[in-house]
Order: C-alpha cells, then sequence, then structure tokens
C-alpha cells in the first residue's frame, strides 16, 4: 500500500502564522498544510510516479477543477524529473470533470460534468490526478468510465485521502500525498462553492465560512 504522510487529528497550524488573504481570515479554522509542504511533497511524489511508469507515453489526465494546482506543480516536476533523469517519456495531459459534493457534503450521485474526449488515451499509461479521495465513489466511477477508452495501464495519484472509515468504500489510490483527518478542507484550487480556490494553503473552514457561502 501506498506509504504517505500522516497528520494526525488536530494536527493543525494556527492562522495567525501565515498569509491569509484578508478576505478569507474569518472563514477559517486552521492551516492544515501549508503550501511548501505540499510542494515538497508533491516532488517526492512525481519521483516515485517516473520510477513506475515512465516506460512509455504517459497522459497525466487531471480531475477538474480542484485538483488543478495540484497537477499543475505535480506535471512540472515530472517533466522535470522526465527530462533529466537519464531516460524520457512522451508526457501529454488531458481533463475530466466529475462532481459528487453539494455544499460541504458528499453524494451518492457521482456525475461526469465536462472534460475532453479522452480517446487519445488509448494504449497509454495513464495517471489520473485527483485531489481528495473522500468516501472513494468519484474515483471508482472515475476509474469505469477511463478503462472504457483502454488505456494500457492506468494509476490515481491523489493529493489527500480524508480518514473516514464508516463512510468509504475502502478505495486506496496508488499514490497518496496526506492522510487527513475528516474536516471540510479548502484552498490549493480545493473549493467550497467556487470560494477558496485563491487559498494558497489547505485550511479547515469553519462554520462563519459554511455558512457565509452556502449556496
Ligand atoms: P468522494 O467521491 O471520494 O466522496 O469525494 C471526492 C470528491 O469530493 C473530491 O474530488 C472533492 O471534489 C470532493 N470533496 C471531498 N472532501 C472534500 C473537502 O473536504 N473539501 C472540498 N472542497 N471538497 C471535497
Amino acid at each position: 500500500m501506498a506509504g504517505c504522510i500522516k497528520i494526525e487529528d488536530g494536527q493543525t497550524f494556527s492562522k495567525e502564522m501565515f498569509c491569509i488573504p484578508q478576505h478569507y481570515e474569518d472563514y477559517l479554522e486552521s492551516v492544515l498544510i501549508p503550501k511548501g509542504l505540499i510542494l515538497n511533497r508533491t516532488e517526492r511524489l512525481a519521483r516515485d510516479i517516473c520510477r513506475d511508469l515512465c516506460h512509455g507515453p504517459l497522459v497525466a489526465l487531471c480531475c477538474l477543477k480542484g485538483g488543478y494546482q495540484f497537477f499543475s506543480h505535480l506535471s512540472e516536476f515530472i517533466i522535470n524529473y522526465n527530462g533529466t533523469s537519464g531516460h524520457s517519456v512522451p508526457f501529454s495531459i488531458d481533463f475530466i470533470r466529475l462532481k459528487s459534493y453539494e455544499n460541504d457534503g458528499s453524494t451518492n450521485d457521482v456525475k461526469i460534468v465536462g472534460g475532453s474526449d479522452l480517446s487519445s488515451i488509448k494504449g497509454k499509461n495513464v495517471l489520473i490526478v485527483e485531489d481528495i479521495i473522500d468516501t472513494g465513489r468519484t474515483m471508482e466511477k472515475m476509474l469505469e468510465v477511463v478503462s472504457q477508452y483502454k488505456p494500457a495501464q492506468v494509476k490515481v495519484v491523489s493529493l489527500l485521502v480524508k480518514r473516514t472509515p464508516l463512510r468509504s468504500s475502502s478505495y486506496r489510490p496508488d499514490y497518496i500525498g496526506f492522510e487527513v483527518p475528516d474536516r471540510f478542507v479548502v484552498g490549493y484550487a480545493i473549493d467550497y462553492n467556487e470560494y477558496f480556490r485563491d487559498l494558497n494553503h489547505i485550511c479547515v473552514i469553519n462554520k462563519e465560512g459554511i455558512e457565509k457561502y452556502r449556496t
């Protein structure tokens, strides 16, 4: 099973210790993972992924929208490693959008709501890049969709996996950045009703934030 950095329940940083946009200060409880740590961990994930997967053309498939920052930084590290590690493979990108969350809760209904034509992944190694695995249902659906396009191999990397033993389908991705407590998180492109994407660190939203930005 993939190793990862485990963030224990209650292991957070005071938001006063970091630069938080003023418009969000009152709506966050704490910082869970500072951006610097995210980037350091992402660099190592890129190395592990290249060592396992860079044996033929690699397609990184970005799960929109929450995964775009992680996808962007991970792709950059993969491209650097792939270009400097002795042997290299063609690397391309694609996008898909699935939706399962309403406000701050997961629903049973996972829908594909956009993305590109995936016929180009046929016969290639595919890396699905996701922001968060909660119950695991979104990724199970995604794997069903992607396998219809007959890739050579599919691996999944998720920046976060939540500890949700009672809700989880017990799905685990191949590569994990951090295992985190079962809290609703925002920042680093992960949104709450389209807010908080413009926040550098992954943070825990507070009750006021949930109310303020509820649709
Ligand atoms: P799952 O299908 O695994 O229950 O949910 C996965 C999706 O739910 C993620 O891709 C993400 O979009 C959303 N999600 C799960 N937990 C959180 C969270 O704490 N914050 C936000 N903003 N989205 C979440």
